[in-house]
């Protein structure tokens, strides 16, 4: 038996959600000429009009007129309490209907059963299921727009979601039409809506001015497609309607069903991960008593889990992804290299990717940087940048530099040399004893008191008294990350990197974070103007796709290690995949993404949204600060705030607030007690939006203000 059932091929998505930007736009109308268009297409199309008002009572039971026609359209005989599973007699909003009239609910059979109140989405995506499991796809008409009240809890918007369906929206085609397509959008977008484009609906057999240039206005603006124009029609037809609507481009649109494990199976990972899987940074007491989520597939900024929950990838799946999960780009960059080789090794031979690659890098890098040593892993990269300088002080000529210099609150990765440099206590205490000694200096860190001029002053008062022991200083340029994005006060690194030279000590720039458009810029050390003596870079290089890393260093470092064999001067590191083909070809794309698709350019709107969004924080009762650089935020959740006081360990105020996130779609990781927003680069202005807003809704939700 195979341990995993072979995926079956795919099949177009179960459904497509058809909303309007208004009532009486034609949305039945269009839905009815889909349906007409996909049946003529020889394809088994379902239909459903989850909620009606506006019924006529026919032997008792309430029919709808919409549903009926749908029904017609698509051919299909399926039970009308299951295509329409909720109707009204009065003609507006479900809420409204709710409390006008005490509805009966019905079982199959439409008998009635008991009064409701709400309308229940999971009884409605249990009809959509059965739906999707009898028909090809599935065609679900909402009801007017997409904020219309569906009861005191839910809008349309959020059954959208709920099912989980790319949106087409109908639009009337003349005058006003510009403004409510793109409320529409927007609120689409901002609510993590998938729109894949807008039909336009009733366009004169004249056409005005404005239903001339509407299309393409829309289309610019929104930055959407028009998937059809559809005319008045004196006699109007579903069939001829569909002639009308680009028909093809709606079903390639439509992304592809994604097979979703079984829920046995779904429960036996689970099961056999709490028995086998140490995880990362996890205390596995609680692990092995709660339910893992467990990552099956992702598309974009989107993760979907076993039990097929699709998330917002708000921290990069750890920081590390870029352009999006799955970017085609680099799948196919992957897969070309794959066909070529997946592994050869760097000590002692070469590979084309990564001869490639330490040219591109070279290219972004500051021009004094002249060579290039992979590894895989920041920790690695970190830990080659000081052996190296350690290793060049001892043979040329400088022995008693052997310490570094490192700061309060940074995090160099974990391994031990790289702890050795580090400065968060609670994950580097322990380890005392099997670290090297060095010195350490106070970061800024404003908001506890500690100021960048303070820090200086430190830093200095041990360059003075220690720079002939020094063989380096490391730092995080700009932000420090793992310590709760700690931002620095501007003109704090170009300091620290004067006085690095002024005393004549290497400076190591760990750019494990901060690299590679995180901060704004390609790397962070060029916003300073600083030039550091080795650059450590990986999580961003390869845009999240493959671990790799690399230490960028001088020529004079370099040269420090050249001599014949026997002289020892040899750097005698490396790992069995330094250098890996397929991380490197990947990297390789990922930097013409770059420029493809202008991704610095793009950010910076994208910085400005996040900006905005997280001005609405600021003024929380239990937000002590907030940072941000670029697209890297952090919210410090404090108890008190008018002393700063944090909320103790225990209480597990940020992990509370990211568990209900998990429950609204969005993945975040705390550090501390710091919520912490490092989205993918890809991620669009209205996905920002919704990730903040949520964000706040669920600080709000768990410190109950
Ligand atoms: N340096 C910095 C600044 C980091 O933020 C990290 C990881 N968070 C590392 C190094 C270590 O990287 P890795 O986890 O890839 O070893």
């Amino acid at each position: 038996m195979p341990r995993f059932s072979r995926p079956a091929p795919p099949v177009p998505c179960p459904g497509l959600f058809i909303t309007g930007t208004d009532t009486e736009v034609g949305k039945t109308f269009v839905t009815a000429a889909l349906a007409a268009a996909f049946r003529r297409r020889g394809m088994d199309v379902g239909v459903m009009k989850p909620v009606a008002t506006g019924c006529l009572k026919e032997n008792g039971l309430l029919v709808s007129e919409d549903a009926r026609v749908l029904t017609a359209s698509s051919g299909v005989a399926d039970p009308h309490e299951l295509v329409s599973p909720y109707r009204f007699e009065p003609p507006v909003a479900p809420l409204v209907a709710l409390t006008l009239t005490p509805t009966l609910s019905r079982d199959g059979g439409g008998n009635r059963v008991r009064a409701i109140k709400e309308i229940s989405l999971d009884r409605i995506k249990q009809s959509f299921d059965m739906l999707a499991r009898k028909h090809e796809i599935v065609l679900v008409e909402g009801i007017g727009g997409l904020l219309v009240p569906l009861d005191k809890k839910s809008t349309v918007a959020d059954l959208a979601r709920r099912l989980d369906l790319p949106i087409l929206i109908v639009a009337r085609a003349g005058l006003g039409t510009i403004n409510h397509t793109l409320l529409t959008l927007k609120a689409a977008r901002s609510e993590g809506l998938n729109v894949i484009g807008v039909v336009l609906n009733g366009r004169s057999a004249t056409p005005s001015l404005s239903e001339r240039t509407n299309p393409d206005v829309i289309r610019r603006l929104g930055d959407i497609p028009i998937l059809g124009i559809v005319p008045q029609m004196a006699k109007p037809s579903p069939s001829t309607a569909a002639s009308f609507i680009e028909v093809e481009e709606i079903l390639s649109r439509l992304k592809k069903k994604e097979e979703r494990l079984p829920l046995p199976e779904a429960k036996r990972l689970s099961r056999i991960d709490r028995k086998t899987v140490w995880h990362p940074f996890t205390q596995m007491q609680e692990w092995e008593q709660g339910e893992p989520l467990i990552v099956e597939s992702a598309q974009g900024v989107y993760l979907r889990d076993t039990r097929g929950n699709k998330y917002l990838d708000g921290v990069s799946s750890l920081w590390v992804n870029l352009h999006g999960h799955r970017h085609p780009d680099l799948d196919r960059a992957l897969r070309e290299q794959l066909e070529k080789v997946a592994h050869s090794t760097l000590l002692g031979a070469g590979n084309i990717p990564s001869i490639e690659l330490a040219d591109e890098l070279l290219k972004v890098a500051p021009q004094n940087l002249k060579r290039v040593f992979y590894s895989d892993s920041g920790s690695t990269a970190v830990e080659i940048a000081l052996k190296m300088a350690f290793q060049y002080c001892q043979q040329n000529g400088q022995p008693r530099r052997k310490k570094f210099i490192h700061f309060v609150n940074a995090y160099h990765g974990d391994t031990v040399g790289s702890v050795s440099v580090g400065g968060i206590d609670l994950f580097h205490q322990v380890y005392g004893p099997l670290l090297f000694k060095g010195f350490k200096v106070p970061a800024p860190y404003p908001y506890r008191g500690v100021s960048g001029a303070d820090s200086l002053r430190a830093l200095e008062k041990v360059m003075r008294k220690h720079h002939r022991e020094a063989a380096g200083l490391v730092v995080e340029p700009l932000v420090q990350g793992a310590s709760g994005m700690i931002v620095q006060p501007k003109g704090w690194l170009k300091e620290v990197g004067r006085l690095c030279r002024k005393y004549g000590i290497f400076l190591i720039a760990d750019e494990v974070a901060v690299g590679f458009g995180r901060t704004g810029t390609m790397l962070a050390c060029e916003q300073e103007n600083v030039r550091p003596d080795f650059l450590c870079v990986a999580k961003g290089i390869s845009g999240g796709y493959l671990p790799l890393a690399a230490t960028l260093t001088t020529e004079k470092v370099y040269k420090g290690f050249l001599g014949p064999y026997a002289s020892s001067r040899t750097f005698f590191h490396g790992h069995s995949y330094t250098g890996n083909p397929l991380a490197c070809a990947v990297a390789l794309e990922s930097l013409k993404i770059f420029r493809r698709e202008k991704v610095l350019k793009n950010l910076q709107p994208k910085i400005r949204a996040l900006a905005w969004e997280l001005k609405a924080f600021e003024s929380h009762p239990h937000v002590g600060e907030v940072r941000q650089r670029g697209l890297m935020a952090g919210i410090e959740l404090v108890a008190d705030k008018k002393t700063a006081a944090p909320y103790p360990l225990e209480k597990k105020a940020s992990i509370r607030v990211c568990q209900v996130l998990r429950t609204r779609g969005i993945l975040l990781r705390p550090l501390g007690n710091v919520i912490v927003i490092i989205p993918p680069l890809a991620i669009n202005q209205e996905e920002i939006r919704f990730l903040c807003r949520e964000t706040l809704a669920a600080i709000g939700k768990t410190t109950g203000h």
